[in-house]
This record gives structure tokens, sequence and C-alpha cells, in this order.
């Protein structure tokens, strides 16, 4: 039998996965992106002669599924991973550090925490009762900002921890965030290896790792919107505006769920519900370029700000992320970048007298998709065994991050495989 020749919709993470897979299993397989790029909502591009990526892109050591797929895309070497937990926090200019002590999870973590200058003795006594207490409870229901107060979590605690770590971890305030979701990062992160939590970052632009993942497929077909598919007895026609009306065995739909559902046109048919109640939650970053050169920091988390956490992507150049950032994606960027400069050089004391050399701003109003309460987040499987659905978003059990977009293309192209779509009858 010749290679079943598999389409790939969505040149994201979640597709490239998919296709990097279904590659290495001996399909044919040709990806169509909306986008001149690749990497979806991980991807960089140039702004006046600098290459940024869309928004700083962190992971954890536990990000396990990821790391793999930058190993198979050839790119290991483009990661750079700490060699235990070690993070800086700035608060009105004074600085202090967590870092992992050589002691078993979560007493790594708590140990940490007896140099914290963020956080009294009373803040870190119930920092403990609360990591403890979500070692036990599997799924806590309700919002996260209740559980921590129901656990008697004080404000200074939620300003010194909660907030910097669970607020960009989760893209959401902690009034928006799920109990479940919250003690899954957290029991992931902290509670069950000592060196779960250690920070990570692509050393090269991501969309570098993009394009080496998509070296070795049939086609890749850019700037090409997928505007529907049909289901047919042996294939999927799959309809965009460059391969009008192209058959294939089997597709992937690795999508956003606004854009799912558009192809699908009708997602019951398909199995799939619930795909108009996912809401967005908006990522900014700020790029601060300066004249002081190079600070004492890779990266760094400032407490009581909207800025959660300070990249140095280079000498006199500052990438400053803004999670859950609805309030600020539409201002304009000469507003947002003096704002942010004021926060930054009046938080880090190595900036006083420091000068804004120029500043721009990369908005991703989707900069994550989360299920509404009672919103089920679909598997990859549809009802025609042809066609497989694939996304951050989607039942993954992690958070929309980029682990859970490479384990929802692994998902897939596994299903596709595994059901051997391509032999199958309508
Ligand atoms: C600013 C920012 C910062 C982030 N920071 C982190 C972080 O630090 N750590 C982390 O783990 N995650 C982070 N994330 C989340 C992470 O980027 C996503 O979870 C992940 O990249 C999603 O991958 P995906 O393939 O599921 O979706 P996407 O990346 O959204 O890919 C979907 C692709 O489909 C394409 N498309 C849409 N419609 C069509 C169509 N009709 N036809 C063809 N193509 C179509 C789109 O152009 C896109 O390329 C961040 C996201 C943003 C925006």
């Amino acid at each position: 039998m010749a290679a079943p020749r598999v389409a790939v919709a969505g040149g994201g993470l979640a597709g490239l996965a998919a296709a990097l897979d279904l590659t290495g299993a001996g399909c044919e397989v040709h990806l169509f992106e909306r986008s001149r790029l690749l990497g979806g909502r991980a991807t960089s591009f140039e702004i006046d002669g600098h290459t940024v990526d869309n928004g700083q892109h962190v992971y954890l050591a536990c990000c396990t599924e990821f790391t793999d797929f930058v190993e198979r895309a050839g790119m290991a070497d483009a990661l750079y991973l700490q060699d235990r937990f070690d993070v800086t926090v700035y608060s009105h200019g004074v600085r202090s550090e967590l870092r992992a002590a050589n002691l078993p999870a979560p007493w790594h973590l708590v140990a940490s925490m007896a140099a914290y200058r963020h956080l009294g003795l009373r803040g870190k006594l119930q920092l403990t009762r609360a990591l403890l207490a979500l070692s036990r409870e599997k799924a806590p229901p309700g919002n996260f900002a209740a559980w921590l107060r129901r656990h008697g979590q004080s404000d200074e605690t939620i300003r010194a921890f909660w907030d910097p770590f669970m607020v960009p971890a989760l893209n959401a305030p902690l009034e928006a965030m799920s109990a479940a979701e919250a003690a899954f990062v957290i029991r992931t992160a902290f509670l069950r290896d000592r060196d779960a939590a250690r920070f990570g970052y692509s050393k090269v632009p991501l969309a570098q790792i993009m394009e080496a993942a998509a070296r070795d497929l049939a086609s890749v077909r850019r700037a090409t919107v997928v505007s529907g598919i049909a289901s047919l007895d042996g294939g999927v026609r799959v309809r965009s505006a460059d391969a009008q009306d192209d058959v294939f065995d089997a597709i992937v739909l690795a999508l956003p769920p606004r854009a799912l559902q558009r192809v699908l046109l009708e997602p019951a048919r398909f199995g799939v519900a619930d795909l108009e109640k996912f809401e967005a939650s908006a990522i900014m970053d700020v790029h601060l370029w300066h004249d002081r050169g190079r600070l004492d920091f890779d990266f760094c988390a400032l407490l009581d700000s909207p800025v959660q956490w300070i990249f140095q992507k280079g000498d006199g150049y500052l990438c400053c992320s803004l999670s859950a950032a609805s309030a600020h994606v539409s201002t304009p960027t000469e507003e947002i970048v003096g704002a942010m400069w004021r926060e930054v050089s009046a938080a880090l004391p190595e900036l006083r007298g420091a000068q804004l050399v120029r500043g721009a701003a990369t908005r991703n109003p989707e900069g994550t998709y989360n299920a509404r309460p009672g919103a089920v987040r679909p598997t990859a499987r549809t009802l025609d065994p042809r066609v497989t659905i694939a996304g951050s978003w989607t039942a993954t059990g992690w958070p929309d991050t980029m682990e859970s977009a490479v384990r929802s293309g692994r998902e897939a192209a596994r299903v596709l495989l595994e059901r051997n779509a391509w032999k199958t009858k309508r």
C-alpha cells in the first residue's frame, strides 16, 4: 500500500507534533497553515530588525513531551534548562531568591522559603500548609482564589507566591482559575519531584525550532486557510484557498476552538461539542531596550506589578511578560511602553537613572483558551475515524501550554495510526 496521505491543518506546536509522529510512522504529511510563519502562538518575527518571539515562552523540566518534540526536531541544543529551580523575585527594589534545597519534594521548596525575604514566617507556614493540602486534594472544586482563602492564605502570601507563580502558569487571575487545574500545576511542578519546576527556554527564536520540525514533511502550504472538510467514503476532502478540493486519507485539525468550529461547520455531526464555550485570555509582552547593558539576572519575577516576569534577552534588552492582560492589550504602544518602563526601572535598583532607548509591544488577545465552567475539553477522537482534532486547549490534562499542545498533537496522530484510519469506511 502507498503511504497514507494525511493533511494537518494548523502549523502550531500541536499540528507540528502530529505531523512529526505521522511522518515518523511512514505517512506522507501535508501541512496547511494560515500564516506565513510556523509555530502558531509559539513563533517569532521581526520588529524593526530584531527577531522577537511572539511572547516569551518558558517551559518547566516536567514538560517532557515538549522537550522530546524539540529533540526529535533535531534542536535539543536550542533549549536552556536550569540545573535547579532558582528564581529571583523583586519587590519595590528589594531582591530575594527562591532556590530549591537538596531535599525531596516538597521540602526542597519549603526549605527554599527560609531565605525568601518577601514573605514573613506566618506566610511561610501558611504556604507550607497549603502545599501539603494540595498534595492530598486531587481535584478541588471551585475557583483557586476561594480555595486559597479556605486554606488560610493571607493577602501577603497570595501576593508573594501564588500570584507570581500561578497567574502566568494558567494565564488567568486567581478568581477565574479552576482550583483543580491549579492543583495539577502545583503537584506536577512542585510536589512530586525536586527537579520538575526547573525553568527552561529556547536560546534561539522559537520559529527556528518549528521550521526544523517541518523539515521532512511532504509539503508545507503556508498562508493557506483550510475553510472546510467533507467526509467521503474513502477519504476526507479538504477545502483550502490553494489546493481547492484535495482528497486525503485522513486529517488532523490542530486549530483553535473558533477556527475548528468554522472548519467543521456542524461540530455536532463529528461528535464535537462546547467549542463556543472556550474563552480567550490575553497575554502581552513589552520589549524594552535600555542603555544600562547587562543586568545581574537571566529572568526575574516582579511582585505588585502588571509585569509578572522579566526576561533578559540580550545586553540592554528586557522582555516583560504580562499575563491575564485583557486590561492592557488595547493600550497604545507608546503608552504601555512608557508605563512598563516606569514599573521596571522603579522595581530594579540596577536600572536607576537608566534611559529607555526604544520599546515595542506584542499583543495576543487570544494567548490561551480556557473552558468555561461546565464545558468539556474534547478528546482527539471524532465520529469520523479519519478526522482527529488537536490543540493545547483539548483534553490533555494539562493547561493551555506548549506541553499540552505537543501532547494533543501526538495523541491525534496516535489515534489515527491506532484506528488505521485510511482503511476505515464511513
Ligand atoms: C504570548 C504568549 C506567551 C505564552 N507563553 C507560554 C509559556 O511561557 N509557556 C507555555 O508552555 N505556553 C505559553 N503560551 C501558550 C502556547 O503558546 C500555546 O499553548 C501553544 O503554542 C498552542 O499550540 P497549538 O498548536 O495548540 O495552537 P496554535 O499555536 O494557536 O496553532 C494553531 C495554528 O492554526 C493556524 N490556523 C488557524 N486557523 C486555520 C485555518 N483555518 N487553516 C489553517 N491554519 C489555521 C494558526 O495560524 C496557528 O498557526 C503562550 C502563548 C502566548 C500567545
